[in-house]
């Protein structure tokens, strides 16, 4: 396939989360981010791929940290990022746009699995392909497993859409120090030697060995999805 870009959105389970609701996931934040992933899509015709996370229902360092299994724990979160996929999947598909869930880990009667020239072929066909189960290892997160479907599919960018109010990559924690700044572009090398907060560590090598761009915005921000997706310098680009 020719010109168009190809880019990986990540978002975490929290995103789809929120205070307004009691559930797990707000129906109402996965309708309006599935509305802007939908009209980004049709408008700037791109291929798109969405990994999703799974905080809002299970962490692995949660239940380990209580004593679990580590691997029993993590799989845990995969299936709970399954959970966030299909419910994401949903309301891309009420808006018109054709999506299929991959899961890393197989489960045939809920999604696809994950194969990556099937990937590949769904994006050409202008689906948005939604991955779960992260990469499907334990010990993983799914930051490291959008890079890793990233290098995979050769995207040109990994967009990761943060939720918690920081709309970028500051010098220091902004909401812990006032006086941080954000940076519009900052290399691989200064994050990882000031230890900047953008994703774990082991995503940012990957993303740094294989020359994989990470945008960071504000997802929860409206009409961000679109203006990320497009090109446009919200945020902090780490290159
Ligand atoms: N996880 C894993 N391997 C993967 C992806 C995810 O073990 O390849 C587990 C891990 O326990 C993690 C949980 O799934 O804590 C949920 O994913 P993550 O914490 O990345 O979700 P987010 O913080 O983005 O919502």
């Amino acid at each position: 396939m020719g010109a168009r870009r190809r880019i990986v959105l990540k978002m975490s389970g929290e995103a789809l989360a929120s205070s307004a609701s009691d559930e797990t996931i707000d129906a109402a934040v996965v309708e309006r981010i599935a509305g802007e992933i939908a009209a980004a899509r049709a408008k700037l015709d791109l291929e798109l791929a969405v990994m999703v996370g799974g905080g809002n229902i299970w962490r692995g360092t949660t239940g380990a940290g209580a004593g679990m299994d580590r691997a029993t724990s993590d799989f845990m979160g995969m299936l709970g990022t399954v959970i966030n996929a299909l419910a994401l999947q949903d309301a891309l598909e009420h808006q018109g746009q054709p999506t299929r869930v991959l899961s890393a880990v197989h489960m045939a009667e809920v999604a696809e699995p994950y194969i990556r020239r099937r990937a590949i072929r769904h994006l050409e066909k202008s689906r948005v392909v939604v991955f779960a189960a992260g990469m499907g290892n334990p010990y993983f997160t799914t930051d490291t497993s959008a890079a890793l479907r990233a290098a995979e599919i050769e995207a040109g960018l990994l967009c990761k859409g943060t939720h918690g109010g920081v709309d970028g990559v500051y010098t220091a924690d902004p909401r812990l120090d006032p006086t941080a700044s954000r940076f519009d572009e900052v290399s691989f090398r200064e994050v990882i030697a000031r230890d900047l907060r953008v994703m774990d560590l082991t995503a940012i090598t990957f993303c740094q060995d294989n020359g994989l761009p990470i945008r960071v915005f504000d997802l929860m921000g409206e009409g961000n999805i679109g203006r990320a997706l497009s090109g446009e310098a919200i945020g902090t680009l780490v290159r």
